[in-house]
């Protein structure tokens, strides 16, 4: 019979760390925390295989579910010696969800279950404590009454309801803080809540224990399913049918004195990633007060000198715990009366800054090895490091003309300046509007996670490190300041008060998250440690010790990554910059980029009107030194590395005026007349140009133009070589689908340069090859690769032939594509693997049948997303080719991919040949 329900309890469980997938990431991590010795208290995971039963059936459970979790309720009563029901003696229990990958907040919790008012008054003689009590059932029934029986806020505007009641309650007891409620306060508000939830949900709160059970367990499988929850699977890739699993679990209670308390730690530092213990807690409080932000906690340090004994317990266990996890570890823990509980760990989120240094000190500490600190760094991450931060001097100025409106907690590294919005749809909405925002809450919920995303910073004036702003704001990679007291918000006037001063909606404030300030108005922004060491060389590394680790985990890539990583750059200063982050060759130069730059465009534009052969000559003469020169900088700053060199490829009339003033100009310039000029214009025009005039048709049609483009090519290898530089030019032709226009264009290149080498007397190597990027090319690689000594595939056309979808036209229908799940992802940023990286794959296995030296590369836009670089490294290819701030990213992913690919022996051999290409 098949077994949904997973027992641990009493050192001993019956799942483990590595069944996450049944149990999820709590379920399985508090199986392990039992088995390693760590005080759990007991309780029972139902398995995600009961979630998808759930949603399969019509939202209902196999049948032996309700008698498996008989059982094992009995088993936590054995272990904790209390009864669920049991007015002397009761055993209360919490409901938690906990799917595969953590998503933190995103769905329902329930605490304190099995209270009603009974139990409540048997409680209150056992514990003899009748604050705590009420202060537990009032926190149960607001839950549950929020939770299962649905009663919630239903505008963005509105506060909760059960909240509403408190503050008339406080207010008419003329007291401030919940914690000035007295027990008959409290046992007032439960039952005021009671009246709430049955007036506005038809309702009753019910007495049962097992049926408030069965109802917190439908409600939290059912969160699953909840809008919050969807989006966040879908920004972290988490598909559905993973499902979650629910634990439950017997209560310890944190608000049970002063003896008692609760807190979440880090086992490291998860903003920065120092070695240190990290974390708040709160005396006389439960887990929630903590996360929500409503109070703002102590740090550790202070857990340190007020409960020595506690924290020596602690620290112990997070040295326990790094050791067996060979991770930096997210925790949260309840001290119930004096004795400590562990009630979670999980790897711990962490920004960018500290993924890395963690990484790098781990590896030191000898802890993992480099290959495993690589897989744990997110390609994407190291995109944070490239942020810019405030220029210290715009700041200190700012802050001594007074600007600076308040300091928080330094939540989320990084620099924002945006205006204020003080809800997630308005963020979401002035987003939308191209605005820059900053999303400022008295503080955030899981609700928020849109407008979160949509905003540059996020400020909070509650809540913690660990609150839910911090959370998600480090794990997006946002800046974020929390904890700001000093605001004043008004929700309802969308304004908020500080230091006297009035801060409406649409004002500028700037956010440093490293270090917590808020200023007003907008602060420049200065480049990263990273990208002042390498690309403005004006910090030593020596002084950089973000720089030193990023150097450090990019020397590991480097060690095994079998991928070649170049740039597409078409401009000197774009060269040097991507040679900096290790680029090691341009993959693809777009020459009619450089058809745009000084005195350029005037020659091009001759040439594009010309009427005859003669005239089309006569201004491409003109464009050859241009053109020369151009490439004279391109093979300097790439400094023997090798240089990918594309023919025309666009359309002529990108290249046109196409209003009335501009195109009598232009006729004035080249002394022609307007209705020639316009006349040409006209006859350019084509319904679908992508699919058009371009490419090598271009070069086939006007073999005068890629004769002039090879010879530029060519006379600036000589003159470089001349002044002992090496280059290795690889020229290529772009849009072939039928060798016999690769073998029409090779033939002018290889003419012209055998004229090049004989007029200068020099020799030089170099390559002719063609872009793969459309569908016939691919598919009749083996007669292209014939004549072709390298491909490259371009796949932002190879995508938009293969999928029939215009590159330029697509945003409208594909954002909802996606969102319909009908691609995974846009397929112009991470390539399809089913159609368009098909054909990639037939294409390297027939060229390279021809040609088994055939090097292969990629210069469309998927050369700097990991999941496509990954692919790349599995069709074996030699190269990829990304935007210079972009190599960094590939490198790390090329690494990754080698790692996860781990070759056998003999691919090992063919790996190390083509290495040497
Ligand atoms: C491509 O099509 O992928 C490519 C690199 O060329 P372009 O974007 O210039 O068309
Ligand atoms: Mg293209």
């Amino acid at each position: 019979m098949a077994k949904y329900v997973y027992f641990f309890g009493k050192g001993k469980a019956e799942g483990k760390a590595e069944m996450k997938n049944l149990l999820g990431g709590k379920g399985a991590n508090l199986a392990e925390m039992t088995n390693i010795g760590l005080p759990v208290p007991a309780g029972f995971t139902i398995s995600t295989e009961v979630c998808t039963y759930y949603y399969a059936n019509k939202k209902s459970f196999p049948k032996s579910l309700q008698s498996e979790v008989k059982k094992a309720i009995a088993k936590i009563e054995k272990a904790m010696g209390a009864k669920v029901g049991d007015v002397k003696n009761p055993l209360l229990v919490s409901i938690r969800s906990g799917a595969r990958a953590s998503m933190p907040g995103m769905m329902d919790t329930i605490l304190n279950l099995g209270l009603n008012d009974e139990v409540a008054e048997g409680l209150v003689k056992k514990t003899n404590n009748r604050r705590f009590v009420y202060d537990s059932y009032r926190r149960f029934v607001q839950m549950y009454g929020d939770v299962v029986l649905g009663l919630k806020p239903v505008h963005k505007d509105e506060i909760d309801p059960f909240e509403v009641i408190i503050e008339a309650k406080k207010k008419s007891k003329g007291v401030h803080l919940d914690t000035e409620l007295t027990a008959d306060d409290l046992k007032d508000l439960v039952s005021l809540f009671k009246n709430a939830i049955k007036e506005k949900t038809g309702s009753d709160f019910p007495q049962d224990p097992m049926t408030q059970l069965w109802g917190a367990v439908g409600a939290v499988f059912g969160s699953w399913s909840n809008d919050r929850a969807i989006a966040y699977r879908k920004m972290y890739d988490i598909p559905e049918s993973w499902g979650t699993a629910v634990n439950i679990q017997s209560m310890v209670f944190g608000n049970m004195g002063d003896d008692s308390g609760t807190g979440v730690a880090f086992t490291r530092d998860a903003a920065t990633g120092e070695n240190v213990f990290y974390g708040e807690y709160l005396m006389n409080a439960q887990g929630e007060d903590v996360v929500a932000g409503t109070r703002t906690p102590l740090p550790m340090s202070q857990l340190a000198k007020d409960n020595p004994t506690i924290y020596a317990q602690l620290d112990k266990i997070r040295k326990k715990l790094e050791k067996h996890y060979r991770e930096m570890n997210d925790i949260e823990f309840t001290i119930q009366q004096g004795k400590l509980y562990m009630l979670q760990c999980r790897s711990g989120k962490r920004t960018a800054f500290a993924a890395i240094r963690i990484a790098v000190d781990m590896v030191e500490e000898k802890l993992i090895t480099d290959k495993e600190a690589l897989m744990r760094i997110d390609p994407e991450q190291l995109n944070q490091l490239l942020r810019p931060v405030f220029d210290l001097k715009e700041k200190e100025s700012a802050v001594k003309s007074g600007r600076l409106l308040t300091k928080g907690l330094n939540a989320g590294p990084g620099a924002a300046t945006g205006r204020v919005v003080f809800n997630a749809p308005d963020a979401e909405a002035w987003k939308k509007r191209g605005e820059l925002v900053i999303l400022t809450r008295i503080e955030t919920s899981p609700e928020d996670i849109k407008g979160m995303d949509a905003a540059e910073g996020i400020l909070t004036a509650r809540g913690g490190m660990t609150s839910h702003a911090a959370l998600v704001a480090r794990q997006m990679g946002k800046v974020c300041v929390a904890g700001c007291a000093a605001l004043d918000i008004d929700y309802s006037t969308h304004t908020m008060k500080v230091k006297g001063k009035l801060i409406k909606e649409g004002d500028w404030i700037s956010l440093d998250g490293t270090t917590g300030e808020v200023i007003e108005g907008k602060v420049p922004t200065k480049p990263s440690e990273v990208l002042r060491v390498l690309v403005d060389k004006s910090l030593a590394p020596k002084e950089a010790p973000i720089y030193q680790e990023y150097a450090k985990i990019m020397a590991w890539a480097d060690k095994y990554r079998r991928l070649k990583i170049r740039t597409n750059a078409d401009q000197p200063d774009q060269a040097l910059n991507a040679v900096a982050f290790g680029a090691e060759g341009i993959g693809l130069c777009r020459t009619e980029h450089m058809f745009f730059g000084e005195g350029k465009i005037g020659p091009m534009r001759e040439m594009i009107l010309a009427d005859t052969v003669q005239e089309r000559k006569a201004a491409l003469a003109k464009l050859l030194p241009l053109q020369r020169s151009d490439f004279e900088g391109i093979f300097e700053a790439m400094n023997g590395r090798p240089v990918t060199i594309r023919t025309i490829d666009p359309p002529l009339h990108e290249f046109v005026p196409h209003e009335e003033a501009a195109q009598r100009q232009l006729a004035a310039q080249i002394g022609i007349t307007y209705e020639k000029v316009h006349h040409r214009v006209e006859s350019l025009h084509e319904f679908n140009p992508m699919l058009g005039f371009r490419g090598c048709r271009l070069g086939i049609i006007f073999p005068e133009i890629t004769e002039m483009q090879s010879r530029a090519i060519f006379e600036a290898a000589a003159n470089i070589q001349a002044k002992g530089i090496k280059v290795e030019p690889e020229v290529m032709i772009p849009l072939v689908g039928n060798v016999k226009e690769l073998e029409h264009q090779e033939k002018i290149v290889r003419r012209v340069a055998d004229e090049v080498m004989k007029e200068k007397g020099v020799k030089f190597r170099y390559l002719v090859g063609t872009m793969i990027e459309i569908p016939r090319g691919a598919i009749t690689a083996d007669e292209i690769a014939t004549v072709a000594e390298f491909f490259s595939f371009g796949t932002n056309d190879l995508t938009q032939t293969t999928l029939g979808v215009s590159r330029d036209d697509a945003a409208r229908f594909l954002v909802p594509y996606v969102e319909k799940e009908i691609y995974p992802k846009d397929p112009f940023e991470v390539l399809d693997r089913g159609g368009v990286g098909a054909l990639m794959k037939i294409a390297v296995e027939k060229g390279r049948s021809v040609r088994s030296d055939l090097k292969v590369g990629i210069c469309g836009e998927h050369g700097g997303d990991p999941s496509s670089v990954e692919f790349c490294h599995e069709i074996n290819q030699n190269y990829v080719s990304c935007s210079p701030f972009r190599v960094p990213i590939a490198r790390l992913a090329a690494a990754r991919a080698a790692l996860k690919d781990a070759p056998p022996s003999k691919t090992k051999k063919a790996a190390k040949k083509s290495k040497k290409k």
